[in-house]
C-alpha cells in the first residue's frame, strides 16, 4: 500500500503477444466476446446479505445464533470485537485509568477477529460484510452514469486522507473519553438500524450517499473510513489475494473501472508490470468485480504462497 514501488519494469508485449491477437481477434472483439456473469459478485453479495440476515433472525427468533451488531457481537458465544472500537476503547480506558471494559472476553473478541481476517485478507470485510459498502455499490453506479452523462464532475482526493481520519477519531476519543466515531460510523448505524429498527439517524446514511453520488465516488470507503484502514493494515501480509498474469492482459484497463482502488492494480497498464505475476496490494477489498469482469481471466483469487507449492 505503501507505494510498491517498481525496479524496472518489463518491455511492453508486442500487438503479435496480446491474448487477443493469438486468438485471431480485434481488442474490441475479445472484449465483447466476454461475458460478465457477475460470479463474484452474487457470490459476495449472497455472503453479505447472509451475514446481515443471521443478526436479524437472531435477535427475532431469540436465537443465540449471531448477537449484537457489527462493532461488537457474539457468535455461537464467541465474542467479536471490531478493531478499531478496541482501539478507541483502550485510549479511552488508558486517559481514564477504567479498564473495567477491557475484560477477557473483549481481548478475546478482538484477536479472534484480527486472526480471522489476517487470513481472510483484510478488507474483504469491506466487501464481503459492511452493508455500508453494498448501498455505496449502488450509489457508485448512479455516479458512474451521472459522469457519463456529463451531469456531474468526479472529485477524487489522496488515498491517504483515511489516516488522518484513523488518527483524528483516536485523538477525538481521547479529548472526549467518548467513541465519538460510533455515532458517525455508517457500518454500525446500518447495523442496527437493521437488528433494533431504524431512526432518524439514517439521514446521516443519506447525505453521506448523496455526497458520493453527486460529488466523489466512494468517499468514505475511500477517504474517510477508519475501519477499512484498520483492516487495510491488516491485509498487508495476508495470503488471500488478488493475482494477476501479465501474459493474459491486453491492458484493456476494464479492471480498473469497476475497482473501488485502482491505484492497487497499477500494473495492468501498459508498460509498468515489473514481473510476469502480480498481487493487488493490501487496499484491495478482494471483492472479485476485476476478476468478473476481466476479458482475459488476468485475474484470479489466490493464496500466496501456495502457487509455489502447486
Ligand atoms: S487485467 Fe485488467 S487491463 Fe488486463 S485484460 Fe484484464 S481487465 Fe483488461
Ligand atoms: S483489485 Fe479487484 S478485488 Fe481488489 S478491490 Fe479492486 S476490483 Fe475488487
Amino acid at each position: 500500500m505503501f507505494g510498491k514501488k517498481n525496479k524496472t519494469p518489463l518491455p511492453p508485449k508486442s500487438k503479435e503477444e496480446m491474448p487477443f491477437a493469438k486468438m485471431g481477434l480485434s481488442l474490441k472483439e475479445w472484449r465483447n466476446n466476454h461475458v460478465n456473469k457477475h460470479k463474484w459478485r452474487t457470490i459476495r453479495w449472497s455472503v453479505l446479505i447472509g451475514m446481515n440476515l443471521l443478526f436479524i433472525i437472531s435477535i427475532t427468533l431469540d436465537l443465540a445464533l449471531l448477537e449484537g451488531s457489527l462493532s461488537g457481537s457474539r457468535l455461537l458465544g464467541f465474542y467479536l470485537m471490531d478493531p478499531y472500537n478496541t482501539f478507541q476503547v483502550l485510549v479511552i480506558s488508558f486517559v481514564t485509568g477504567h479498564w473495567k471494559y477491557l475484560t477477557m472476553n473483549f481481548v478475546i473478541g478482538f484477536f479472534t477477529i484480527f486472526l480471522f481476517y489476517f487470513f481472510a485478507g483484510g478488507r474483504s470485510y469491506c466487501s464481503w460484510i459492511c452493508p455500508y459498502h453494498f448501498l455505496a455499490e449502488w450509489g457508485e453506479k448512479l455516479h458512474d452514469y451521472l459522469v457519463k452523462k456529463k451531469k456531474i464532475k468526479e472529485h477524487s482526493f489522496n488515498i491517504y486522507l483515511r489516516f488522518v481520519f484513523w488518527g483524528g477519531f483516536l485523538v477525538l476519543a481521547l479529548f472526549t473519553k467518548n467513541i465519538v466515531f460510533e455515532d458517525l460510523n455508517p457500518i454500525g448505524i446500518l447495523s442496527r438500524a437493521m437488528i433494533y429498527g431504524p431512526g432518524l439517524i439514517l439521514l446521516w446514511i443519506l447525505a453521506l450517499l448523496v455526497f458520493e453520488i453527486v460529488y466523489s465516488k466512494r468517499f468514505w470507503c475511500r477517504y474517510v473510513c477508519p475501519v477499512g484502514a484498520t483492516w487495510s493494515l491488516v491485509g498487508k501480509g495476508t495470503p488471500l489475494a488478488i493475482r494477476f498474469d501479465l501474459d493474459k492482459c491486453a491492458h484493456c484497463l476494464d479492471c480498473q473501472q469497476v475497482c473501488l482502488v485502482p491505484h492497487e492494480l497499477w500494473f495492468v497498464k501498459k508498460g509498468t508490470a515489473t514481473h510476469d505475476v502480480h498481487h493487488a496490494g493490501s487496499d484491495c477489498t478482494r471483492c472479485g468485480l476485476c476478476v468478473d469482469v476481466c476479458p482475459g481471466n488476468a485475474l484470479s483469487y489466490t493464496i500466496k504462497g501456495w502457487e509455489k507449492i502447486l
